[in-house]
């Protein structure tokens, strides 16, 4: 017998578990609003144009080898991401006081941070958004961080319950981390206004709150990825310390290529270079040093002022096309006079929708109408089109009358 016969089989992941149910539905109207991938009008994955051209220029330059990266990978890709985050003019920056490692995506991003803090710091404490990404929670903990949560998400407003957040990291002991979304909060699609945001660094600054903002949306919340960059700006501004990770996913359509970067920004010169120095020893054993062709693409746009402005472009063409979305799929409910207030689909922003639909509400529109998102009724809008939105409305008119 197998020495592993006591091996139980695993749940699904509930957000990836949503395409593994779709890939098995034979209907030809499946339509899949678990994962957070953009799609094209024609329901397609969109490979940026932008992108095309930098692998072209990679793939013609002979002078490229497939040597190891250093263990904090590619320099130019690390000084791009930093002047991307908190600005090309960013006196952190230019005091040397940033330092920036190329990590696995967002997600090997808030790993090696985590891992860092749970060797170095002394509170391992760390708050999380009520309700959050549904990985939060097991990377942070994995990596050896206890987990707590903040209120966020007021369902009777569907909107940000921003008292009970001021509680909540109020009352939280001094020191603890406290992850925060830079924008395009998932799953809710609620942010802080920059009010409120300035508010939350007021108050955390003044209990030493460590900030660890999560950015996997910049540029897809507003189009803007200065505009998206505002609440980690905010931040930085006030000369104090904080974490970022940062993903390439969506922003750039670089979902399997794994590319981000982990930034902290610390006091002065002489901390930022021993904390790069220990981030070295996060990583080596982990994963000894990270890839190197998706890092590449990144570097070649950002450092290219035609390639990056040609970016910029694209990606609002992007966050406009879910922008759209949004007002065609309340302006299908509003003409089935569909019971219930939806304004919400047209307040929040990025890549997802709240809909306020419980899990037998999600099960039915699974059941009857081949339409496929997680059970919290969190739908992607990268997912959905002009074609598919008469569907998906008389799927949410049918689950709630
Ligand atoms: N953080 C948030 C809030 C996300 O929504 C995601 C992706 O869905 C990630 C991080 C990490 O994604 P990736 O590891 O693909 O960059």
């Amino acid at each position: 017998d197998s020495v592993f016969a006591h091996v139980v089989r695993a749940p699904e992941d509930p957000i990836l578990g949503v395409t593994v149910a779709f890939n098995k539905d034979p209907s030809p109207n499946k339509l899949n609003l678990g994962v957070g991938a953009y799609r094209t009008e024609e329901g397609k994955p969109l490979v940026l144009n932008v992108v095309r051209k930098a692998e072209h220029q990679l793939v013609n330059d002979s002078s490229r080898v497939k040597e190891y990266l250093p263990i904090v990978g590619l320099a130019e890709f690390n000084k791009q991401s930093a002047k991307l985050i908190f600005g090309a003019d960013s006196p952190a920056i230019l005091e040397n006081r940033v330092t920036t490692v190329q990590c696995l995506s967002g997600t090997g991003s808030l790993r090696v941070g985590g891992e860092f803090l749970a060797r170095h710091y002394h509170e391992r404490l760390i708050y999380i958004p009520l309700p959050t990404w549904g990985n939060h929670p097991k990377v942070f903990t994995l990596a050896g961080l206890s987990v707590k949560t903040y209120r966020y998400y007021d369902p009777s407003t569907r909107g940000l319950d921003f008292q009970g957040l001021l509680e909540d990291l109020g009352s939280a002991p001094s020191g603890a981390v406290v992850l925060l979304h830079a924008c395009a909060h998932n799953p809710t699609g609620v942010d802080p206004t920059l009010e409120q945001w300035d508010q939350i660094r007021k108050l955390m600054r003044s209990k030493q709150l460590l900030p660890f903002f999560d950015s996997a949306y910049q540029g897809f919340a507003s189009g803007s990825l200065d505009a998206d960059a505002q609440p980690v700006r905010l931040f930085v501004a006030d000369g104090g310390e904080c974490f970022v990770a940062q993903s390439y996913a969506k922003n750039l359509g670089l979902y399997g290529e794994r590319v981000g970067a982990l930034s902290i920004v610390c006091k002065n010169a002489d901390v930022a270079s021993r904390v790069e120095s220990q981030l070295k020893l996060v990583i080596r054993p982990m994963y000894s040093n990270p890839p190197i062709h998706g890092a590449s693409i990144v570097a070649t746009i950002l450092k290219d002022r035609d390639l990056f402005n040609e970016w910029t472009i694209e990606l609002k063409a992007m966050a406009d096309r879910i922008i759209s979305m949004r007002q065609q799929l309340f302006d299908a409910l509003s003409a089935r006079g569909t019971p219930g207030e939806w304004s919400h689909i047209i307040k929040q922003i990025g890549m997802f929708t709240f809909t306020g639909l419980n899990s037998e509400q999600v099960s039915f529109m699974t059941k009857e109408y081949h339409i496929y998102m997680t059970s919290d009724g969190r739908i992607s809008m990268a997912g959905l089109s002009s074609r598919t939105v008469p569907h998906l409305a008389d799927a949410i008119h049918a689950a709630v009358t």
